[in-house]
């Protein structure tokens, strides 16, 4: 298998794991029952189950802008709003789609530090109007790993959910980077959800080694009332759910969520230790997942791209970011780092 093609633009610049591979091949056998009244549906659903150490409700998307949208509006009325970060993939990467499905429930943004919302961030924003021209609080949704990079740590999380009670709002969280989250702290997934007060979550799966495919798991399971019919009314409900179930058993069976997860987590470490010492680099943020937020001289991003290496530039001037995935092989990391450094000190002149 050729890695030089690798790039760091996307953890979705991957491709499909073995493991995964390998489920839907043995899903591929004849035929099976169609939406999801299969057996590799139930499989997957009871190894979720299992995993999580409790009896959750499971269901299956197509991907985490639908995933997102649909567990929110099943968490709010359209008169409801819903409390994220400023940089939450739901307001910044979702084209209004968590709007659209809850009918209008409004996004409110809130400071964050480091990427994480902090209690006294929900309360501002929770408590700034209490009229009826407001549109009401709900829900609190946060991103585990969050979108820099950063991972809540449990008793954060506790903080935020205890906010949640104190001021009756729901709490559902991003995990399409879940796994990482989970690799990072070293901490089951149980801890790092339901035992820390969410009420939902978006596991991720397309980002942790599928083609396609997040499981969106309710802690609550009153919640999860008629959430089918949301799924099916959103053409999310896949005929041939074996497809989109499968793997997970390939991912969960195997352990490979994890240590998958855990790969891409070194590698950026990796990354941020090979060019931490030049002057000119300045780590954005901690690195404590599979991202690495960079700030670099222009030119020497110029230069990077002149080299055909790929990568997006987003937050402030000359921020560049660099996602590791299932796959990032490390002399590919090794690379990238030689041509940072290479190329900023070419721009020294
Ligand atoms: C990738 C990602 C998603 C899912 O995005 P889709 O393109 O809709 O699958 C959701 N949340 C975060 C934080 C992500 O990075």
């Amino acid at each position: 298998m050729s890695t030089n093609n690798q790039q760091f633009a996307s953890d979705n610049y991957s491709g499909i794991c073995p493991e995964v591979w390998e489920a839907m091949s043995r899903a591929n056998q004849g035929h099976e029952r169609a939406y999801g009244d299969d057996q590799w549906t139930a499989r997957a659903a009871d190894h979720f189950r299992q995993l999580f150490e409790t009896d959750c409700e499971v269901f299956f998307a197509f991907n985490g802008t639908a995933a997102n949208s649909l567990a929110l509006s099943a968490l709010c009325q359209s008169y409801h709003s819903v409390i994220c970060a400023d940089i939450a993939h739901v307001e910044t990467d979702e084209c209004g789609a968590p709007e659209f499905f809850s009918n209008g429930s409004k996004l409110l943004v809130a400071r964050t530090e480091e990427g994480k919302l902090t209690p006294a961030s929900i309360h501002e924003i929770a408590q700034k109007r209490q009229d009826i021209h407001y549109p009401k609080p709900r829900v609190v949704s946060l991103t585990q790993a969050t979108e820099i990079g950063t991972v809540y740590q449990p008793a954060e999380l506790r903080a935020i959910s205890q906010t949640c009670k104190e001021l009756n709002l729901h709490l559902h969280m991003d995990g399409a980077r879940f796994a990482n989250a989970c690799a990072s702290l070293g901490l089951s997934p149980a801890e790092l959800s339901w035992k820390a007060g969410v009420d939902v979550l978006c596991f991720g799966g397309t980002k942790n080694g599928m083609a396609v495919g997040e499981a969106i798991l309710f802690f609550n399971r009153a919640l999860a009332e008629d959430f089918e019919y949301r799924c099916k009314q959103a053409g999310q409900l896949a005929s041939k759910m074996r497809f989109l179930s499968a793997p997970w058993v390939g991912l969960l069976e195997t352990g490979a969520w994890l240590k998958y997860a855990a790969h891409a987590n070194r590698c950026a470490r990796l990354l941020a230790e090979l060019i931490d010492d030049i002057p000119e680099v300045e780590l954005m943020f901690p690195v404590q997942a599979n991202g690495v937020f960079v700030k670099l001289p222009p030119v020497a991003l110029e230069a990077l791209r002149g080299r055909g290496w790929m990568f997006y530039t987003f937050i402030g001037v000359g921020g560049a970011r660099f996602m590791c995935s299932w796959d990032t092989c490390e002399q590919r990391v090794r690379q990238l780092a030689q041509d940072i450094r290479e190329l900023v000190e070419q721009g020294r002149g």
